[in-house]
């Protein structure tokens, strides 16, 4: 075998792949002709779900990640779901033109042509892109007919709102007909492969340097040039054959203009994206089984009441937005604009009857139009059919050498295979009416907000009907080490990543953490398989940092009672987990949430994690009853942390299924591909398929 026939059985391979998925992409056609025929809704959750259980098990038996299966099923129904909305909507506006002119700010390459031609994607016909220097420019090309489409950005995810996009919105008689949501993805290019340290200039669009400056911080000596657009930077470079100038651009705006990546993922919010809105001379109707969306721009009189009672008509048409924005009004100081995108389409009697409301509460209201909306709602394989199907999921290393006990009892007793694991179903329904005897005026009291609060980590809401596993090292140590724990929560179906990067020093010579590489580490981790990070925060001083990159802040049974943290994580806005400490009573872990909530932070889940009682076999003694207890006195989610109440693997199983039936919202568990040389809590951590085995009795 040589590498090159190799590479020609991955070509042909690939070329399988894309026939396959064109392929398929027409057989979705044929199916949405068939749902419009019969009257049938363009998305069935139900069958969406089925279907990827199905796949994520074809693929184990395959040897594939199910979390490889998910990103390329949804990425693959993506598509489906976008060439379906085409049909259907080339089917009630009977739009036949061709070729069809989309005109887009910059050159060639830049975001805004990227994304016309995603959002063109599944178009019938030929169509043409053409990029002109300014937005304002854009506008004109559809008002004069030049061009069929524009394509206008109208806000980032990291910087905001384009304002000048909305004032030429609210001046031009076009109608919004679509919306596109891309993914920006900042990449290095150059001539060559230049080390860093030569690099004299960076030349980008001020935005998306201003994205990177995280980045940009590590280059010295280099000056920055603006750009109109990002290609035109990477045209620029190519022009003047400098190799120790770069730009900042799409990897596709590199390819085109010949220029190599040299770093990938520069912007300093992994995450992303920039929403642009389309528009065009006439409006479009949008079929009822597409979800859509209305643009609107309006203002009300200056009195009080004015605009609640303009928004009160949405609500009373149940009607969800989906954007509220003010901006100055042109010409007006200190008067406002009010941009408001809502879901549903002009079509719907709600939206027309609150179009005419809105009539009557406004001093100015513009239309600009119902689109499909682009939606990102993607089904997710439960944590309950994950659980039971882990065959072909990694199990921990074998401990080296045989003078190594294997420290995974049976955590059930012999005879316990998973076969037989007898379920555990929560109790707590039975006491979770008890009514707050308390006469308590605190915050985090449940007389001061008689719903129980549920606090949402990225995706995964704590304090909702499901039950949520946060699991993961006790400390970072590795980036191998990080990586197969959060590959291996992902596989079983847990919800959060865990990982301490700052160690409360317990003894002189503990482990102290990786620090804010750790933090690197495992929000890369976290990233790569689309898992919400927690970590512990030890000083005020970090809070902010760490906010930065975790999406949940922990603070240590150590630092219950440290004022100036408390203080601090409640004036950011992330969600605190905040664990009980040892010699704490359950009012006193109150009192202590009551401090963060008290800043302005609301975001508080508590963590029963064991306290010291005369029992000195144990760790700490997991105190069951506090959580019943806890959910008599508080609104706010709690969480269970078996690892540290016991100290000792064997028993964490046992302890968590305990912790289950009295009905905390979660529970948080330490996890290690090696236990035998981890470098702290070895002893507790479970091992991967003791882990596994854990979720298949939790999700029954
Ligand atoms: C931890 O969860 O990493 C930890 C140190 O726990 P605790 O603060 O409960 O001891
Ligand atoms: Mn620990």
């Amino acid at each position: 075998m040589d590498i090159d026939s190799l590479r020609k059985d991955i070509n042909s391979i690939d070329e399988q792949v894309l026939r396959l998925l064109a392929q398929r992409r027409d057989v979705a056609r044929q199916v949405i002709e068939y749902k419009r025929g019969h009257d049938l809704p363009l998305r069935d959750e139900r069958r969406e779900e089925d279907l990827l259980h199905q796949i994520i098990e074809k693929g184990r038996a395959l040897g594939l990640d199910a979390h490889l299966v998910t990103r390329v099923f949804h990425e693959i129904i993506d598509d489906s779901v976008r060439a379906q909305q085409f049909v259907l909507q080339e089917g009630v506006n009977q739009d036949t033109r061709s070729p069809r002119v989309v005109a887009y700010q910059g050159i060639d390459g830049a975001y805004s042509h990227l994304a016309a031609r995603k959002f063109m994607g599944s178009a019938a016909g030929s169509v043409s892109y053409a990029g002109y220097p300014t937005f304002a420019e854009v506008v004109e090309a559809v008002e004069e007919g030049i061009a069929d489409f524009g394509l206008l950005p109208v806000e980032n995810t990291t910087a905001g709102n384009i304002n000048e996009v909305y004032d030429l919105l609210s001046r031009t008689q076009l109608h919004a007909v679509g919306e596109e949501i891309f993914r920006v993805n900042h990449c290095l290019l150059a001539l060559e492969d230049t080390p860093l340290s030569s690099l004299r200039r960076i030349l980008s669009h001020p935005q998306a340097l201003a994205q990177c400056t995280r980045f940009l911080s590590q280059l010295v000596n280099c000056q920055q040039e603006f750009f109109t657009d990002t290609a035109m930077a990477v045209q620029k470079v190519r022009a003047d054959g400098d190799p120790t100038q770069a730009a900042i651009a799409s990897e596709e705006a590199g390819r085109i203009h010949g220029l190599r990546v040299i770093q990938r993922g520069l912007a300093d919010q992994p995450e992303n994206f920039t929403r642009f809105v389309v528009v065009a001379r006439a409006p479009i109707r949008v079929d009822p089984r597409v979800p859509s969306k209305t643009s609107t721009i309006l203002a009300t009189s200056h009195e009080p009441g004015a605009l609640n009672q303009a928004l009160d008509v949405f609500y009373r048409n149940q009607i969800n937005l989906t954007k509220l924005d003010a901006r100055p009004k042109p010409g007006s100081p200190f008067e406002y604009l009010f941009y408001i995108d809502l879901e549903g389409s002009l079509e719907e009697k709600r939206v027309e009857a609150a179009i005419k409301g809105l009539q009557e509460k406004t001093t100015f209201l513009k239309i600009l139009g119902s689109y499909p909306m682009e939606s990102r709602s993607r089904t997710r394989p439960s944590t309950r059919s994950l659980a039971r199907r882990t065959a072909g999921v990694e199990s921990s290393d074998d401990p080296d050498g045989a003078d190594v006990p294997e420290p995974s009892a049976p955590a059930n007793g012999p005879g316990s295979g998973p076969d037989e694991a007898p379920a555990v179903t929560p109790i707590v329904e039975h006491f979770a009416e008890i009514a707050d005897s308390a006469d308590d005026e605190r915050l985090v009291s449940r007389r001061s907000r008689p719903e129980r609060t549920s606090v949402r980590v990225r995706d995964v809401k704590i304090g909702g009907p499901e039950f949520i596993t946060i699991a993961g090292p006790c400390s970072v140590e590795s980036e191998d080490q990080i990586r197969r724990c959060a590959r291996h929560v992902r596989e079983t179906g847990g919800h959060i990543l865990r990982g301490g990067c700052f160690r409360p020093r317990i003894s002189a010579t503990s482990f102290r953490g990786l620090g804010f590489d750790g933090l690197e580490l495992l929000a890369r981790a976290g990233r790569e398989y689309d898992l919400p990070i927690v970590t512990e925060v030890l000083s005020p001083d970090d809070v902010g940092p760490v906010a930065d990159r975790a999406d949940m802040l922990q603070v240590g049974a150590r630092n219950m009672q440290n004022y100036p943290l408390l203080s601090r994580v409640g004036k950011v806005n992330r969600p605190v987990l905040l664990k009980r400490s040892p010699m704490a009573s359950v009012e006193e872990l109150l009192d202590a949430a009551e401090c963060i909530l008290a800043e302005g932070n609301h975001q508080v889940i508590l963590c029963e994690r064991g306290i010291r009682t005369i029992e000195t076999a144990t760790r700490n003694t997991l105190d069951l009853g506090a959580i019943p207890l806890l959910r008599e006195r508080t609104h706010l989610p709690i969480i269970v942390d078996p690892s540290h109440a016991a100290g000792r693997r064997e028993l964490v199983i046992p302890l968590a299924l305990a912790a289950r039936a009295v009905g905390p919202d979660g529970m948080m568990v330490e996890i290690h591909p090696r236990p035998e040389v981890a470098l702290s809590d070895g002893p507790q951590a479970l091992r991967f398929d003791d882990f596994s085995s854990l979720l298949e009795r939790i999700y029954p």
